[in-house]
């Protein structure tokens, strides 16, 4: 008999409990993927993604030939896709990795409805996205947690031990039809700096970053310049890496780097269980707050374009445009410039940062940009970061200033965080913008909005 596993934000051999359960149930297994018009349709497939996915999907090919299968691209609607295999094969089960937004959750309620149809169940399988699944750990009386810490003591308790091993051989039915893997090189605008997806690549990568690296976590992961974060995010984010194994081997490897990396790892799932609840909140406010948003297209533009005259935050925006990633630092700084300093709404920040992030993810985007704008879960929802105090404090040299606003690359040490100060010599001509907005002024405007509510 065949069992069909539709991969989806799961894309790698190891630590796969659907294709892991698929392997068990089936002597046959089509490993498929749909390139989904949907997710196309919601303007999802970017290009900085579809570079990422494409290498993705070549490495998952690559994984499943070693073993004797390999894998089956189809495009279209991801429901009639899936049920032509079924028809194609004979296949009489279907296995696929619980989703959380609300698009993964109407695809499988959908696949669900269409496959009951052709008698073929689907088996849904939870434990592939998050390290602990939504819904698993809730406080009394609620379906999800609202604060961190109490989610955090939580969580840590429940983090499933050893990863399932990858199948070591797979045998495919020659009925199941499909394209082979897309090419990255057919993306075009893909941004210079997006790296190399795949699992090989993140596993590769992770190793790297358990055996030395994460032992300096809890101390640098906030300098900007020394860029010393593990940029695992796009391998979680397409599930190339399990954060559940990630999470085990980081535990494992132990100290308080290691506790303090687990922990973000712990934000992550905290923001999935969010999502999981409030499927809404992905565009609306999770807690309103009346916020009358102010929308200036002019200062969208110099925000979007990094061109504030706030140079930590050009800098922190220029690298997003140039890697398709940003720092965590920089994305907590930008946000709040951007819908607190200019008081925009968190949605045209979200939505710049789904068009160029590679790990752009509707849990960590979206709730993280709510969190920033206080209309989240931040128990501190009013506070505003000043740039000139975060370029200060996590760039103190002024290293990571330099490194992406070249206009400022002559200007040496802290004084970099506060050019209107510069002799006019010190600047290059053609230079740097001044000061899109009065600091002080805007961060009145946006108190005074709030207490208002
Ligand atoms: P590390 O510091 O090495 O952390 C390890 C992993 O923990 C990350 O890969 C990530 O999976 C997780 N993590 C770390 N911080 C957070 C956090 N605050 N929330 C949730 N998970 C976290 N992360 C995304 O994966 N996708 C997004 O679309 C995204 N958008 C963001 C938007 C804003 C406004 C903010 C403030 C944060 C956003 N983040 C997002 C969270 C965080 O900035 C990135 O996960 C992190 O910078 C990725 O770099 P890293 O892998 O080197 O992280």
């Amino acid at each position: 008999d065949v069992a069909v596993v539709v991969f989806t934000s799961d894309l790698r051999l190891r630590d796969h409990p659907a294709l892991h359960a698929a392997q068990r149930a089936a002597d046959a297994v089509v490993p498929l993927f749909v390139r989904d018009r949907g997710v196309d349709g919601a303007g999802f497939a970017t290009p900085n993604r579809l570079a990422f996915l494409a290498d993705a999907l070549t490495d998952l090919d690559a994984g499943l030939r070693e073993r004797g299968g390999r894998l089956v691209v189809r495009e279209g609607d991801v429901v009639e896709e899936v049920c032509t295999v079924v028809r194609d094969t004979g296949a009489g089960e279907v296995h696929l990795s619980a989703g959380v937004s609300a698009y993964a959750r109407r695809r499988e309620e959908r696949l669900r409805a269409a496959l009951e149809e052709l008698r073929c169940p689907l088996r849904v399988h939870d434990g592939a996205v998050t390290a602990v699944p939504p819904g698993a750990v809730t406080p009394a009386g609620r379906d999800h947690f609202a604060v961190f810490t109490p989610y955090h003591r939580r969580w840590r308790e429940s983090v499933r031990d050893a990863p399932l091993p990858a199948p070591r051989r797979i045998r495919v039915p020659d009925t199941a039809k499909g394209q082979g893997p897309p090419e990255r090189g057919a993306v075009t605008g893909v941004s210079p700096g997006v790296p190399r997806g795949g699992e090989t690549e993140g596993r590769r990568r992770m190793t790297a970053w358990l055996r030395s690296d994460v032992d300096a976590y809890e101390e640098r992961h906030d300098d900007l310049a020394g860029d010393a974060t593990s940029r695992l995010s796009p391998y979680l984010h397409f599930g190339c890496l399990s954060a559940s194994e990630l999470t085990h081997r980081a535990l494992r490897h132990g100290g308080t780097g290691a506790e303090a990396f687990v922990r973000q790892l712990a934000w992550r799932d905290f923001h999935h269980q969010v999502l999981a609840a409030r499927p809404d909140a992905s565009w609306a406010d999770y807690r309103p707050r009346g916020d009358r948003w102010r929308h200036d297209e002019r200062e969208l533009t110099a925000w979007r374009e990094g061109r504030t005259g706030y140079p930590i935050v050009d800098a922190a925006m220029r690298q997003l445009a140039h890697e398709g990633w940003m720092h965590n630092r920089g994305r907590l700084l930008v946000g709040s410039f951007l819908t607190k300093t200019l008081y925009a709404d968190w949605r045209e920040g979200a939505r710049h940062f789904l068009r160029l992030l590679v790990d752009g993810d509707m849990a960590n985007n979206q709730l993280n940009w709510q969190w920033v704008a206080g209309t989240g879960t931040d128990t501190r929802p009013n506070r505003v970061l000043n740039p000139v105090t975060q370029g200060r404090r996590y760039d103190p040299d002024g290293a990571y200033v330099r490194r992406w606003v070249p206009e400022l690359a002559g200007v040496g040490g802290s004084a970099v965080h506060e050019p209107w100060k510069l002799d006019a010599s010190k600047l290059r001509a053609g230079g740097y913008p001044a000061p899109l907005v009065d600091l002080a002024v805007s961060r009145d405007r946006f108190l005074t909005a709030r207490h208002r509510e």
